[in-house]
């Protein structure tokens, strides 16, 4: 027997100024009653039916169900007991207004573990009893307030529950709806069902059986009126899991939730969307530049090598290695190498004067070269024939220095003075590799019989094969100057093999930084859009809440929306990553690199970013107070 007992029940609504809503009020509610409660607005009706609802609880005092003291009840038991004995009815309807009447009343019995093709008999037969029965497939947002209070009833008293609350219920609605709400709630409580409306309406009041009138939060009177209770009906016999819910029903909910939400669906999956799109992206542009780093490193690697007689420690050593630098077979022994293209030995003097014949005197710095039988081998001279040798009354002038002087054009055959000896330019440098000081010196043979100043160092320039640069460097002093190699120095790149790793990790290092920043960036925004269609939403969680919905299975709601969006937008997601993966190696014409881990990856990335970003609205949806999302 369902009689609804409350003890000395005081509610204070907590605050910096608290509000005593309820004093001391003791009542019993029978089985198959029908109670009107009034009193003039802030007297306290709303939060009387939300305590009797179980929405609110008591500050103090007692509230007892039948046999049951509701104060120790856990959160999951209070909505298990909530559900199976009340159907509760606001003056706001409270409906999904996207969704058809029939769906809005299937509502009622989600959280009740029913197979769906009872759940909508249940519906239906509601429906029916409402006068609903031929609106069953229309939109609510297309039905009239009466209509909809009715569809709001229909979904009450599907699940069978023996008590109907309503606040309220008329309050929204003209004379002859209001009529029509009414006459189906009497209609219910006709059948057995205990009735508590709250209502302004003096009328409507009068046609109940006992008045309760509350003023201050106090009962100020509690009289019967000339109509005479029904007796109270027998128990329900059914066999139900209260607050459970189908995972088919669940999930059809969820997905019916998104697919009448369209515009809020898309704006969500198109923020995973761009999450995913920008990690991928980041991901898959690393990949490619990656490649492309390494690739640029390995054409161009350094294969230049340069050996120095500058480390000799005296003069006379520095003769000596100098002496050993003019040595064609020491060249030649550096030539033979493995892995050497080119090789070519200069010895550096000091500036000369140099005029050219009309021009005036510059004061060039003079180099030698040794071999001149191979003479452009590292040296780049224009129009000049690979394989004549420079004689010994020629020279080539570095493109710098034969501007300075203000050479004509070399087709002229001009000559130059050194330091009063004539020669013949016969080539302009344009390119010395490394060695860039040479395009501002006059370059002779080594074998030239007039005096050029005295030798202050040698150079030895090579170009090696892609790789072996290391090697050569390793070998080069060595078969050089056999004997004084100690007295050498090597520049060679690094090894480009570690080189490479080296690139390649920090490049990868700074793209995954930038990866998970970009997560926490879309994990951070996902969560500001969930929560705010939470906040949105207030009411139609509020009110999942009374129909038997637990703090998880709201929590669940969001949690599965936000997976199935996930999926939505992380497939969007890897479509446009993949684009603009191409797209930005099209534009640089780089060879793209896309990596087919990163498919599962972006699904994978997404569900997390989903998940992570849902946790927070999620919870946020589990802690609303049914009492306070459905006060209107
Ligand atoms: P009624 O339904 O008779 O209009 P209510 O039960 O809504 O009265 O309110 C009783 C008193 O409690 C009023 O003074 C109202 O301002 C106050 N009250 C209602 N709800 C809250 C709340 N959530 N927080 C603070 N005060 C509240």
């Amino acid at each position: 027997m369902t009689r609804l007992s409350l003890r000395s029940v005081t509610h204070t609504y907590p605050g910096d100024y608290p509000i005593t809503a309820l004093r001391d009020v003791t009542l019993t509610i029978e089985a198959g009653e029908y109670v009107a409660l009034v009193g003039p607005s802030g007297s306290g009706k709303s939060t009387l039916l939300n305590i009797l609802g179980l929405l609110d609880r008591p500050t103090s005092g007692a509230y007892r169900i039948g046999d049951t003291d509701t104060a120790p009840l856990s959160d999951s038991a209070t909505s298990l007991l909530r559900t199976r004995t009340f159907g509760i009815i606001f003056q706001a309807f409270h409906l999904m207004d996207r969704r058809t009447s029939l769906d809005n009343a299937a509502m009622g019995t989600l959280y009740h573990g029913l197979d769906s093709s009872e759940r909508t008999r249940l519906a239906s037969a509601a429906l029916h009893f409402v006068g609903l029965a031929n609106a069953s497939g229309q939109r609510v947002s297309t039905m009239s307030g009466g209509q909809r209070q009715r569809v709001a009833i229909a979904r009450a008293i599907t699940t069978g529950a023996p008590v109907i609350l309503a606040d309220e219920p008329t309050g929204n609605l003209d004379t002859a709806s209001g009529e029509a709400v009414i006459t189906s709630l009497e209609r219910l409580n006709a059948s057995g069902t205990t009735l508590i409306v709250v209502t302004h309406d003096l009328e409507i009041a009068s046609r109940a059986h006992r008045i309760i009138t509350l003023r201050d939060g106090t009962i100020v009177s509690d009289t019967p009126t000339a109509h005479t209770p029904r007796p109270a009906p027998p128990p329900p016999t059914e066999k139900r899991r209260y607050s459970h819910v189908r995972f088919t029903d669940f999930f059809a909910d969820v997905w019916r939730g998104l697919a009448t939400h369209t515009s809020r669906t898309i704006g969500l999956a198109a923020a995973i969307a761009l999450a995913v799109t920008f990690a991928l992206t980041t991901i898959g542009v690393a990949f490619t530049a990656r490649y492309q780093v390494s690739d640029v490193f390995d054409a161009t690697a350094n294969r230049r090598v340069t050996v120095a007689t500058e480390g000799a420690s005296d003069q006379q050593m520095n003769a000596r290695l100098i002496a050993l630098s003019r040595d064609h077979d020491n060249l030649d022994r550096v030539r033979r190498i493995a892995g050497v293209e080119e090789a070519a030995a200069f010895i550096y003097r000091p500036a000369a004067a140099v005029s050219a014949h009309l021009g005036h005197t510059e004061s060039v710095d003079v180099v030698s070269l040794v071999d001149s039988v191979r003479p452009t081998q590292r040296l780049t001279v224009p129009d000049y024939p690979r394989s004549r040798p420079l004689a010994t009354d020629e020279v080539f002038i570095g493109a710098t220095a034969a501007a300075t002087i203000g050479l004509g054009p070399v087709a002229a055959r001009p000559a130059v003075s050194i330091n009063g000896s004539v020669y013949t330019v016969v080539g302009i440098v344009t390119d010395a590799g490394l060695r860039a000081e040479l395009l501002n010196s006059v370059i002779t043979s080594d074998a030239t019989p007039h005096p050029l100043g005295t030798p202050t160092w040698a150079g030895l320039e090579i170009r090696t094969s892609p790789g072996a640069a290391q090697q050569v460097a390793r070998l080069a002093p060595v078969a050089w100057m056999p004997t004084a190699s100690a007295g050498l120095t090597t520049t060679a790149p690094p090894d480009p093999v570690s080189m490479r790793a080296t690139i390649e990790s920090s490049v990868t290092a700074t793209l995954i930084t930038l990866t998970i920043v970009s997560i926490i960036a879309a994990v951070i925004a996902l969560t500001g859009a969930m929560t705010s269609t939470v906040r949105q939403r207030y009411h139609e969680f509020g009110l999942r809440r009374t129909i038997g919905a637990r703090r998880r299975h709201i929590a669940s709601i969001i949690v599965v929306e936000t997976i199935i969006l996930s999926l939505l937008g992380g497939t969007v997601g890897i479509a446009l990553s993949v684009i603009a993966t191409l797209g930005v190696a099209i534009a640089r014409r780089w060879q793209p690199v896309i990596e087919p881990a990163l498919l599962p990856a972006g699904v994978a990335l997404a569900l997390v970013v989903g998940i992570l970003g849902s946790l927070m609205g999620a919870w946020k949806a589990s802690r609303i107070s049914p009492a306070d999302a459905l006060r209107v």
